[in-house]
C-alpha cells in the first residue's frame, strides 16, 4: 500500500530528536547563478551524515521487539539501518558481497551491526538477506521500495514546506526513488502546484530508463561520481516506481563533469563537503537544464564520500572511475 500524507507525519512523530530539523539554509552563489532564491536542506548534518536516517528509523520502529532485521546496502541506507536497531536495542544484519572495500565493512560495524559476508556480487548478499529472512525471521528493510522508509524520507519535504511554503521548485536527487516518492508525496499534498523534478546522472538512471519504458527495466550499472545514485530499481518495485511516475513533474539528467564541477562549486561557495549525489540539483541548473520561476529547495543527501577523489575533484585533478576518466579542472565560477 502506498503511504500516505497521514503516514509522513506518523513518521515525523516517531523520528524527532533523533533524524529531524536540519538546517535550511540559502546559497547565495546559486541564488545569484540562477535568478531565483536557492535554499540547501543540509541532510549532510544528519548523524550517519544522510536523510536514510529517516527511512530506516521510521521502519526499524515497527519492527517486534523479539526481531531483528537485515538488509544488504553498503551505503548509507546500511548506516542507517544499523544506528536505527542500535538505538532501538535490536539485532542487525548487514549482507555484503567478498567484493565491498574493508572500509565500508568497518563503518557499518562501527556502527554495532554484524555484517555477513556472502559471495562475490550484489545478488549473493541479497540472497543472505533473504535467507535470514526466511530461516531467523529477520525483517528485511529495503532502502527505497518499502511505505515506511518512503514515509520517513517523506519528512524532509514536510520540512521543507514547513519552514519555506512559497517554494516553487523541489531538486531532488533520484536513484530507487524512495526519497523522491516521500518528498513529492509531501509536497504535493500541501501544495499542489508545486514542481518537483528528480535529478540523476546519466550513466545507468535506472528509474528515468523505467518510467520511459512503462515498467520497472534493469540497466546496466557504471561507475560514477554521483555512486550513491546508482543501482536498480528492482524489477518487482510496487511503490517507488509508480509514485515517481505519477508526483515527479520531470527528470531530468546530468553528466560526470557537470557533477564534477557543482562538487566544485558547493565546495567553494558554500564550503559544504558533500558526495557527488547530493549536487545533481545544482549541476543541473548550472547547465542550464532547468528554468526556476521562484524559491528553489534542493537537498543535499549525504557527506559519505571517498576523501582522496574529493581531494583531487577540489584540486582540479582528472578522476577515474572504472573505465572512463572525469577530466579534471581548477575550479573557476
Ligand atoms: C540513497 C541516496 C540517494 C537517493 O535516494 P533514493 O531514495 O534511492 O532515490 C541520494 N543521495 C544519497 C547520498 C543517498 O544515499
Amino acid at each position: 500500500m502506498q503511504p500516505t500524507l497521514a503516514d509522513i507525519h506518523a513518521a515525523a512523530n516517531t523520528i524527532r530528536g533523533v533524524a529531524d530539523g536540519t538546517p535550511l539554509v540559502p546559497s547565495p552563489f546559486m541564488s545569484d547563478q540562477s535568478g531565483a532564491e536557492f535554499l540547501l536542506k543540509l541532510e549532510n548534518m544528519q548523524p550517519i551524515g544522510a536523510f536514510k536516517l529517516r527511512g530506516a528509523l521510521n521502519a526499524v520502529a515497527a519492527v517486534a521487539e523479539a526481531a531483528g532485521v537485515t538488509c544488504c546496502s553498503t551505503g548509507n541506507h546500511g548506516r542507517g539501518v544499523a544506528y536505527a536497531a542500535r538505538a532501538r536495542g535490536i539485532r542487525a544484519v548487514v549482507c555484503m558481497s567478498e567484493l565491498v572495500p574493508q572500509a565500508k565493512v568497518d563503518g557499518i560495524r562501527a556502527l554495532g551491526a554484524e555484517v555477513q559476508i556472502k559471495g562475490q556480487s550484489q545478488d549473493d548478499a541479497l540472497a543472505e538477506s533473504r535467507r535470514l529472512f526466511r530461516d531467523e525471521g529477520l525483517v528485511e528493510i529495503s532502502p527505497f521500495d518499502d511505505p515506511l522508509v518512503i514515509a520517513g524520507q517523506g519528512t524532509i519535504g514536510l520540512e521543507i514546506l514547513a519552514a519555506r511554503p512559497d517554494v516553487t521548485t523541489l531538486l531532488v536527487p533520484l536513484s530507487g526513488g524512495g526519497l523522491a516518492a516521500g518528498v513529492a508525496l509531501a509536497a504535493k499534498a500541501i501544495n499542489p502546484a508545486i514542481r518537483v523534478i528528480g535529478i540523476s546522472m546519466d550513466r545507468g538512471a535506472a528509474m528515468h530508463e523505467s518510467i520511459k519504458a512503462g515498467h520497472p527495466v534493469e540497466v546496466q550499472e557504471l561507475p560514477s561520481l554521483a555512486d550513491s545514485l546508482g543501482g536498480g530499481i528492482g524489477l518487482d518495485n510496487r511503490l517507488s516506481f509508480p509514485m515517481c511516475r505519477d508526483l515527479l513533474d520531470q527528470i531530468v539528467l546530468v553528466t560526470e563533469e557537470q557533477i564534477y564541477h557543482a562538487m566544485q562549486v558547493l565546495y567553494y561557495e558554500d564550503r559544504i563537503v558533500a558526495e557527488g549525489a547530493c549536487v545533481v540539483g545544482l549541476a543541473a541548473v548550472l547547465a542550464g537544464k532547468i528554468t526556476l520561476d521562484g524559491p528553489t529547495a534542493t537537498i543535499i543527501t549525504g557527506r559519505n564520500l571517498d576523501m582522496p577523489t574529493f581531494t583531487r575533484i577540489v584540486t582540479g585533478q582528472d578522476v577515474t572511475l572504472g573505465d572512463v576518466t572525469v577530466k579534471g579542472k581548477p575550479y573557476d565560477a
